[in-house]
């Protein structure tokens, strides 16, 4: 059975970087009806929270990874906290001392090392001295393991110190914790970032003093800003979050990810439906930078092909989460709205700003249109034709629409421009909108004739 893991630490929210290795780890899994557990590693009990836990786990299912075994849901091989098993790092250092593999190392109030011990050095129990346990490095000889990507990596033992496995607190360190956890959760594959590359070795000595099997390794190539550092709050927003709050869609993120490193023939795609294309292999061994323009871009092309009542309703998970109230509408003229902005736009936040003349009466003029348009001769006598014209009309329908428009150019004998963006403005407050007679015809008589009176006054 093939078995992978997602690794956070809960010391931050869930960074872009981290969700591509998860999704990466998640595409294997599926693909070989494997399955994919997530671990959460909180052994740096300074940093780590129980909040971020909670938040990288809800980025996950927003994206769409779920998971066969993990803190909340359990499962055989559990618990999947670190913290909950100190017990089980203990046993294992403690064989690993036993066979002449670890030892105990005191430290006192200076950080200096003063003694070594295979036995529990007791006589140290106390405040000034601090004990920990750290593996004795062969310091002849080489590691080695193969990288999927990376092919066969060496390393030359005499260039490792000591290390510590347990610390003072009884808390293993990361690369002792990793290896005890993925042999006992027969984890057979670790595909994590390449930022991991250095602790592969002392993590293989681990493995090799227990005479384990070593699973499968792949180090992911990083993904960096445009200035070529590694992806950070400099850049932009990285966190899951962010996106989520931004107004992206979660497909298009990870079809995004999915494409940052992994090459496929098509750009824009569903990552559900590309399960059995994934193909590690070729996975690129060279760094990515991630481009947000190229996220946004995808995300348009996604929210352009979702199912108009799909795309409505999360359109209104968007507005709840930014704490947004929307008015009373009928769902078909909500629908209709995004149906007639989308086009325009790339992400939901756009959409908001796009269609939120039609949600609310009390929308504000632009300075540019008061300027151009509104404070023009002229605009009263647009308005006031576009009044009579539209309460005579029995017909508002799109073309009776453009019809009675282009009639009030004619008639005042003047550009059809000059109309058009001064009724615009008048509905909607903005000289950029969806198409005009289509925005009109949706908004409807009784709201068009309001607004443009509103205007006039
Ligand atoms: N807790 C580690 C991290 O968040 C996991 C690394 C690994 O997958 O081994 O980077």
């Amino acid at each position: 059975m093939i078995r992978l893991r997602f690794a956070p630490s809960p010391t931050g929210y869930l960074h872009v970087g981290g969700a591509r290795t998860a999704l990466f780890n998640w595409l294997y899994a599926k693909k070989n009806n494997g399955k994919f557990i997530i671990r959460i590693e909180d052994t740096d009990t300074q940093r780590s929270s129980k909040i971020f836990e909670k938040m990288i786990l809800d980025s996950l299912k927003w994206l769409g990874l779920d998971w066969d075994e993990g803190p909340d849901i359990g499962g055989e091989y559990g618990p999947y906290r670190q913290s909950e098993r100190l017990a089980i790092y203990k046993e294992y250092a403690e064989k690993l001392i036993s066979e002449k593999k670890a030892y105990y190392a005191v430290y006192d109030a200076n950080n200096n090392e003063i003694e070594k011990s295979y036995v529990f050095p007791k006589e140290y129990l106390k405040k000034e001295y601090s004990i920990v346990i750290k593996f004795l490095v062969q310091k002849k000889g080489k590691t080695s393991f193969r990288d999927l990507l990376k092919g066969r990596m060496e390393f030359d033992n005499q260039y490792f110190d000591d290390f510590i496995i347990i610390k003072s607190n009884g808390f293993p360190t990361y690369n002792f914790a990793v290896v005890i956890d993925d042999h006992l959760m027969n984890i057979t594959h670790v595909f994590r970032g390449e930022d991991h590359l250095s602790n592969t070795p002392k993590q293989i000595m681990i493995y090799n003093s227990f005479n384990w099997e070593l699973p499968v390794f792949m180090h992911i190539p990083l993904i960096l800003g445009n200035d070529r550092t590694p992806l950070s709050k400099r850049h932009g927003g990285t966190s899951i979050n962010y996106f989520k709050e931004n107004g992206y869609l979660s497909e298009a993120l990870l079809n995004y990810l999915a494409i940052l490193g992994w090459s496929v023939d098509e750009e824009v795609f569903n990552v559900f439906e590309k399960i059995n294309d994934f193909d590690p292999s070729k996975i690129t061994n060279k760094s990515v930078i991630f481009d947000y323009k190229k996220l946004t871009w995808i995300n348009g092309q996604h929210l352009r092909k979702k199912p108009i009542k799909k795309l409505s309703e999360e359109f209104k998970n968007f507005l709840n989460i930014n704490n947004i109230l929307l008015p009373q509408l009928n769902s078909d003229y909500f629908e209709n709205v995004i149906q007639i902005c989308r086009e325009k736009v790339n992400t939901l936040k756009q959409l908001l700003e796009f269609s939120q003349p039609f949600f609310w009466d009390n929308y504000e003029y632009e300075e540019e249109y008061i300027k151009k348009f509104l404070l023009k001769p002229g605009a009263e006598k647009i308005l006031k034709l576009a009044i009579d014209n539209f309460s005579k009309a029995n017909n508002f329908s799109i073309q009776n629409i453009e019809k009675i428009l282009r009639s009030i150019a004619s008639d005042l004998n003047i550009g059809t421009k000059k109309v058009f963006q001064t009724i615009r403005g008048a509905v909607l407050g903005k000289l950029v909108t969806p198409g005009l007679f289509e925005s009109i015809h949706i908004l409807g008589k009784d709201k068009t004739l309001k607004r443009l009176q509103k205007t006039l006054f």
